[in-house]
């Protein structure tokens, strides 16, 4: 939860942010109508406030006296603004404002949003600046710093791939052009053989007034590209979008590769993962085994106790599974079905599942319901395919339904 401290006269705005943030269960508003009011809250608890939005024309402060208030405490400051002025925008910016933002449409108030989101989440964000000019080092470092992004310079790009390697979480890489040894394009070509857009952003940096250079930085693999002298704030709205596409990217790789309710693997996912694994073991001359796994009895969980109940049921038992199994391949196959490619022996892995049995027969997933429980077929051998252990492993399976439930049978 962020508490943001919204300074804003007019009833109609407030009602326009108040019916946003109820849409934003992670962002608490409090507001304040005037400067006084906002200095009080800010002198006896600015610690609680994560950022601010603040409209520059109040009652008592005509002139956007309330920035200069909020910068006294370091917070975050965005400001809402009715008129377009270049000169008025342009000292806010350099104050140090995240950004303004005018009073026009629906749109104008989802921006602000936006940022308040980024904001949240640039503090773990990491951009390199490479970069010989000091003065543009400095101007780049003075624009991003009121975004909270974490910056680090190289001066030329050697230093740069130096950084790179030995800070792989970096986020974002802005680079000039023309720098002393390596230049920024030979860096973007040698980046993109084995970084991927969605592991590191590049953004080309030139003054080279040529268009064509710009196509090629995009060609050989950056994200975007700013010609130089650029403006702040068009260096923020590149870095903005460029974050939140790869963070989508990211969102929908997720959503591809893992079962949202349980957050293992989905079945797609798993058998690629699988079909890995069994060529790394076979390259090794190593056998593995793998399991089939369904919960017992699951229709009458749903029908008796609620579709919700089955649901938490699912959610508690993957989460036992990976307690139980840390480093095993697991999938949710489908319904109440999992497997797993593990490389312990059979008689390890059955051992395990046995463990995992008493453990699921404790969880709490509806009151007055019976024990959790699963049966599963397990198979060890030689890594022919994995199609065919699974249909091994998923008789045995069968055969421990038939037995009576609740058990695991292995060959
Ligand atoms: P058995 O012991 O023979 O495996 O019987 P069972 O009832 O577990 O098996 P059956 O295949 O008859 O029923 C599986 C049920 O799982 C039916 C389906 O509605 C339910 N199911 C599938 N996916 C989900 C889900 O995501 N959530 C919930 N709550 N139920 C699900
Ligand atoms: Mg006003
Ligand atoms: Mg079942
Ligand atoms: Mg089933």
């Amino acid at each position: 939860m962020r508490n943001i401290l919204v300074v804003e006269d007019s009833p109609l705005v407030l009602k326009i942010l108040e019916h946003l943030f109820r849409q934003e269960p992670q962002l608490q508003p409090l507001f304040c109508a005037s400067l006084a009011e906002a200095q009080v809250m800010l002198e006896t608890s600015s610690s609680l406030f994560f950022a601010a939005i603040v409209d520059l024309n109040l009652p008592d402060a005509p002139y956007g006296e309330i920035v200069d208030l909020v910068m006294q405490f370091n917070l975050p400051c965005i400001v809402l603004t009715g008129s377009y002025d270049e000169q008025r925008r342009d000292e806010l910016l350099l104050k140090g404002v995240v950004d303004y933002v005018l009073k026009e449409s629906q749109h104008s108030y989802e921006y602000a949003f936006r940022l308040l989101h980024r904001l949240d989440s640039n503090s773990q964000v990491k951009i390199l600046v490479a970069e010989d000019s000091e003065a543009t080092r400095h101007f780049i470092r003075r624009v991003l710093t009121p975004h909270l992004y974490q910056i680090i310079d190289a001066r030329d790009g050697d230093e740069a791939l130096r950084i790179l390697q030995e800070q792989p979480d970096i986020d974002l890489f802005l680079v000039d052009h023309s720098m002393p040894g390596l230049s920024g394009f030979e860096l973007v070509k040698l980046l993109r053989q084995k970084m991927k857009r969605n592991e590191l952003i590049i953004l080309g940096l030139s003054a080279d007034s040529k268009g064509s250079l710009s196509a090629l930085f995009i060609k050989h693999g950056a994200d975007d590209f700013l010609r130089k002298p650029f403006c702040p704030e068009e260096l923020n709205c590149r870095v903005m979008s460029t974050l939140e596409r790869r963070d989508m990217l990211r969102a929908l790789k997720q959503a591809a590769l893992f079962d949202s309710l349980t957050g293992l693997y989905n079945r797609r996912a798993f058998y690629e993962q699988g079909v890995q694994l069994f060529r790394q073991a076979q390259r090794g001359g190593q056998e593995l085994s793998v399991a089939m796994i369904d919960l017992d009895f699951f229709k009458t969980i749903n029908d008796e106790h609620g579709h919700a109940s089955g649901d938490t049921a699912l959610i508690g038992f993957a989460r036992c599974l990976r307690e139980a199994l840390p480093d095993t391949l697991l999938g949710r196959l489908g319904g109440e079905e999992f497997a797993l490619v593990s490389h312990q022996d059979g008689a390890t892995l059955s051992a395990a599942l046995d463990q995992l049995r008493s453990t699921c027969g404790t969880l709490k997933y509806a009151s007055g319901a019976p024990p959790l429980s699963f049966s599963a077929g397990v198979y060890h051998g030689a890594p022919e395919d994995l199609e065919s252990l699974l249909h091994q492993a998923d008789m045995r399976l069968y055969e421990a339904k038939r037995s009576g439930r609740g058990r695991t049978c292995c060959n």
